[in-house]
């Protein structure tokens, strides 16, 4: 396979399971040297058997325990890298979870975890980044651009989601964000992007997937009738840090089999 992110370092967060574990895995195979950052000591050892999995494929990288919505872990997990490993040239920024409840039930703490960590983490992950791309400046050899961060949103940042708005405005959040922030330094030839998955075959939605009655009704959403793969959105992921796409920036790439196409509508609604 053709090395398109050789000896470029990645930090993908939330990367001890479904995405960013399946992420991490395409950018080690692209070349990357990748930092799997997981968020507390109980998901170490998830972390280093996704690490096993990448050096046994013959790929580089170490894990990293940080807790994203916390501004001290963040600082230190990227002056940690910068110290390792000289530099940081792309991040994920994937970390997520869901606190669902009806509105009128949802809890203050309930809303505050979701944004600390969805939005507000890839705040404070985003802005080490951009700081240490600034620092360090193009290096030809490595990429055409001074970094990449591609940021993990959903098709809920477009599609209004009834029992989880704590989640679907945190999504909403990082595609302004995230505009707004590779609009800012494009002219420091910084790219920034999203990718909006829809239904991938991971722990958040277990429930969406795990029995036959459940997958069928998830098929009725999604036109091109199979569940996603950590690896489609890995395999984005990849072309979205890479050079091949050095002219786009701002956008959301939505990686979701035609969820987004309305599908109620095929048969004229
Ligand atoms: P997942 O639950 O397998 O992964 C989420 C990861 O985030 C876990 O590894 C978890 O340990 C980590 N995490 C949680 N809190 C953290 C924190 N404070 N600091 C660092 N890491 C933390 O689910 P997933 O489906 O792989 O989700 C990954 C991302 O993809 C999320 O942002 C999610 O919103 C998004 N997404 C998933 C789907 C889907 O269908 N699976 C669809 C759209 C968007």
């Amino acid at each position: 396979m053709e090395k398109k992110l050789q000896g470029q370092v990645a930090v993908v967060t939330g990367a001890s399971s479904g995405i960013g574990a399946g992420v991490s895995r395409s950018l080690a195979a692209a070349g990357a040297i990748v930092i799997v950052n997981h968020p507390v000591a109980a998901t170490r050892d998830a972390a280093e058997a996704v690490l096993a999995e990448i050096t046994a494929a013959g790929g580089q990288g170490i894990t990293c325990q940080c807790d994203v919505s916390k501004e001290n872990e963040v600082v230190q997990m990227f002056a940690d890298t910068v110290r390792q490993f000289g530099t940081v040239d792309i991040l994920i920024n994937n970390a997520g979870l869901q606190r669902d409840a009806p509105f009128t039930d949802m809890t203050l703490e309930q809303w505050n975890t979701v944004l600390g960590v969805n939005l507000t983490g890839q705040f404070l992950c985003a802005r080490e980044a951009i700081r240490e791309f600034l620092r360090r400046g193009i290096v030809p050899e490595r990429s055409k651009a001074a970094g990449k961060i591609i940021c993990m949103s959903s098709v809920h940042e477009v599609i209004p989601w009834g029992g989880h708005a704590n989640y679907a405005a945190s999504k909403g959040g990082i595609m302004l964000m995230m505009k707004s922030i590779a609009q800012e330094y494009a002219g420091k030839k910084i790219r920034i992007n999203s990718i909006c998955p829809g239904a991938i075959q991971t722990p958040i939605n277990k429930q969406a997937w795990d029995t036959p009655e459940a997958l069928e009704s998830l098929l009725t959403l999604i036109p091109y009738q199979r569940i996603g793969q950590p690896e489609d959105i890995g395999n984005a992921a990849v072309w979205l840090a890479s050079d091949e796409s050095d002219y786009v920036t701002g956008i959301s790439l939505f990686v979701d089999g035609g969820m987004t196409l309305y599908p109620g509508f095929s048969t004229n609604g």
